[in-house]
């Protein structure tokens, strides 16, 4: 067991930025991070929309420097989840890790992102990694010369959908309304590549395959005419759930199950912040991640200034 002045779940660019602001105040920081650092750009291809990077930068070498920048001023990370997160008798946090046992704490950020929302349509769950899958830089370079579906029509799906014009012969967009949600630049370039098309008011009822996905059952919302696509994988990408299982009946969430927190990123419990995309409101960008990092980590030392007595 170990006792840090600052734990953080989560190693996105909140996380780490957060860790990279507590260990610079000499706190004993950690970062427990169960999968991959940097959260949802170390899967993305190229950001573009960092400051600082005019020519776009490539989101898990951003992600690699976000931690080294954290590991140089002496933050530590650990590659396990937290199961379980508790305020003790003594006020100090609690947390559970699945390799090294409980920990404690005097301060907690809890930046533990989201993760994409499931279609819920018959076939996916069973052709996940056999064709379905959440993310294109993961798994786009096996469909070489094939046809592709993405779904949805936001930035992740758009973007995401023009990374895999690298491999795929053509990407198929269906959306369910007959105008995309993603950014103007995005829309402007997806409908200028020759390897995008699109097909409009239009859902997935069912995944079809057996053991591999060979096409998408189609229903136009307009006409209710039904239709099966043939392609090899289908991508996607109809928006995010917070991921906030350490934070149910610990702190107050909005109806979307992001933490309710103040300016400063503090929740109803003394000493536990949320920061990213888990808190209301956030803008759910790689900059404001970061600046939410920040801001949390400069309230944590707030408060374990402020709150030395109780705290021992
Ligand atoms: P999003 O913006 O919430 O878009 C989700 C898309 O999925 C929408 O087009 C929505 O349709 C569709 N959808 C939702 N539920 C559906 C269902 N059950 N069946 C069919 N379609 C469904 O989510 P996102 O694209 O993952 O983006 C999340 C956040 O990350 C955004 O703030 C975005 O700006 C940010 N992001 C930014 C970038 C970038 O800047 N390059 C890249 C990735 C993500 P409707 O449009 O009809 O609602």
């Amino acid at each position: 067991m170990t006792d840090y002045d600052i734990a953080i779940i989560g190693g996105g660019g909140a996380g780490l930025t957060a860790a990279i602001y507590a260990a610079r105040a000499r706190r004993r920081a950690v970062v427990f991070e169960n999968a991959v650092t940097g959260g949802q750009i170390a899967t993305t291809g190229l950001v573009e929309n960092f400051p600082g990077f005019p020519a776009g930068v490539d989101g898990f070498e951003l992600a690699q420097s976000f931690l080294q920048q954290a590991e140089k001023f002496g933050a530590e990370l650990r590659y396990e989840d937290i199961t379980s997160l508790s305020v003790g008798p003594d006020g100090r946090f609690r947390l559970q890790a699945t390799e090294s046992g409980v920990h404690t704490a005097r301060a907690v950020i809890v930046a533990a992102g989201a993760h994409y929302n499931r279609l819920g349509v018959p076939g996916e769950s069973e052709l996940v990694g056999r064709g379905v899958s959440y993310c294109a830089t993961c798994d786009g370079a096996f469909f070489q010369d094939q046809e592709v579906a993405g779904v949805g029509g936001g930035d992740s799906a758009i973007d995401e959908g023009l990374f895999l014009t690298r491999f795929a012969s053509k990407v198929h967009v269906i959306h369910r309304r007959a105008e995309l949600r993603a950014s103007a630049m995005l829309q402007e370039r997806a409908f200028a590549n020759p390897k995008m098309a699109f097909t409009w008011n239009t859902v997935v009822e069912r995944i079809e395959g057996k053991g591999q996905v060979e096409g998408v059952s189609l229903r136009n919302l307009e006409t209710g005419a039904t239709r099966t696509l043939p392609v090899g994988g289908v991508f996607i990408f109809v928006g995010q759930l917070p991921n906030n299982a350490l934070l149910r009946g610990l702190v107050d969430l909005d109806d979307g199950g992001r933490a309710l927190v103040d300016l400063t990123m503090r929740t109803s419990v003394p000493g536990l912040f949320v920061a990213g995309d888990l808190r209301t409101g956030a803008a759910r960008q790689l900059v404001s991640a970061c600046g939410d990092g920040a801001t949390a980590a400069l309230a944590a030392e707030h408060y374990l200034e402020e709150e030395p007595a109780t705290h021992g």
